[in-house]
């Protein structure tokens, strides 16, 4: 048998890809459907997650029968194609119903996804790179280092694990890009991604219910702006530079005015686009009155939707969340200047789901954030 590395990964392509390698639309269609249908999903049977030591992903067998794709155009094309997924090495249940996965894809790093129910639907937060190269002072993903990007099908097999985990009441129809890594540090294969996730017929997510959350890589938001109709998430996180620079090193490249200079020219052309401005608020650094206000005046023709949430402090942050009295009163006066401003509640505190932070228990060994194979940092 060849080897994966050599062979086609069924997660990774497009419909246009499909209907030229299997000579019909029709039978493109007929391969999604099947691929994202509970019938695939169960060849994943649990012994197969719990096999021994091994971190390496796990490769399903492509069965002999796809309805609607037939012998003849399957058998060709079998020995070029593969189905691996991840492996999953812990999965923690909440006692809120979030559940956390940490995922083998190969080596020693783990990469990690989240499962959100809530009323009449799921959200997913997805990684998109094992590690992150960018260095946010208040990230458990940073003190990993980087190790490599994940390639589109990985990110795929994320959605493709956890869709069978949703409550029946709350079905999985959004992904979030905030787990693991920069999004727009590995565009091209998260772009990919989302072609597959929206794709029809199946899985068919909205891209309205698809958001990317970025530390503030201006070339990378003004391409996927351009490229793409899901949203845009950005994390603030400061109301001056030499605070963002603090907190987030690249705004040394990148300074604030930038970033929303590019977001408030989107207004202008996409007028029906909103951007999630996120703002993580860390006890005496950036949740005074004054930063709110300086938030107001930064926001000023950005159609922004602001999510406050405190820190999620993990073993060796040196922050502290902000208290619950300060972060009211910080959004008392963002909804005040007439901008739309939620408080995020964290979810599944007790299992480690901010960023990075079950992936940190579960490596197994740590990494060097300076480590080779590292886009180089602006
Ligand atoms: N690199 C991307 C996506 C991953 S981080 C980005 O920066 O947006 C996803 C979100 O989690 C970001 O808004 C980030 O600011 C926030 N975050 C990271 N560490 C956190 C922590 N310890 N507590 C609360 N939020 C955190």
């Amino acid at each position: 048998m060849t080897s994966p590395a050599s062979r086609t990964e069924l997660l990774r392509l497009t419909q246009p890809e499909w209907t030229e390698r299997l000579g019909s639309s029709d039978r493109a269609r007929a391969l999604a459907r099947w691929l994202f249908s509970d019938e695939a999903r169960a060849l994943l049977t649990p012994s197969l997650d719990l096999d021994a030591e091994t971190t390496t992903p796990i490769e399903l067998a492509i069965p002999e029968r796809i309805d609607g794709v037939s012998h003849r155009v399957l058998d060709p094309l079998r020995a070029s194609l593969a189905l691996t997924v991840p492996r999953c090495r812990a999965r923690h249940v909440s006692d809120d119903g979030t559940i956390k996965y940490a995922l083998c894809v190969g080596g020693d790093a783990s990469i990690e996804s989240v499962l959100i129910p809530t009323r009449g639907r799921s959200t997913l937060c997805v990684s998109s790179q094992i590690g992150c190269t960018r260095r946010c002072a208040f990230c458990a993903t940073a003190r990993l280092g980087f190790c490599r990007n994940l390639r589109a099908e990985e990110i795929v097999a994320q959605f493709w694990r956890a869709r069978s985990d949703a409550p029946t009441a709350s079905p999985l129809r959004n992904v979030v890009f905030m787990g693991m890594g920069e999004p727009l540090d590995n565009l091209d294969e998260v772009l990919r991604a989302i072609d597959v996730l929206t794709q029809q017929p199946e899985p068919q997510l909205s891209a309205r219910n698809i958001t990317v959350s970025t530390s503030g890589i201006l070339p990378g938001m003004a391409r996927l702006l351009s490229e793409s109709r899901v949203n845009l998430a950005l994390s603030l996180n400061a109301t001056t530079d030499e605070c963002r620079r603090a907190l987030m090193p690249q705004t040394e490249a990148w300074p604030m005015t930038d970033l929303l200079a590019l977001l408030r020219n989107d207004a202008r052309m996409n007028p029906g686009r909103d951007v999630f401005v996120e703002m993580v608020l860390f006890d005496g650094i950036n949740d005074s009155e004054d930063d709110a206000h300086r938030l107001v005046a930064l926001l000023y023709g950005v159609n922004a939707r602001v999510n406050l949430i405190a820190h999620n402090a993990f073993d060796g942050s040196p922050f502290r969340p902000t208290s619950e009295a300060r972060l009211r009163r910080f959004k008392q006066i963002v909804l005040g200047a007439g901008i739309r401003c939620l408080t995020r509640v964290p979810r599944g505190q007790e299992i480690s789901a901010a960023c990075g932070q079950l992936a940190l228990r579960h490596q197994h060994r740590p990494r060097n954030p300076d480590q080779n194979g590292a886009p180089p940092l602006p």
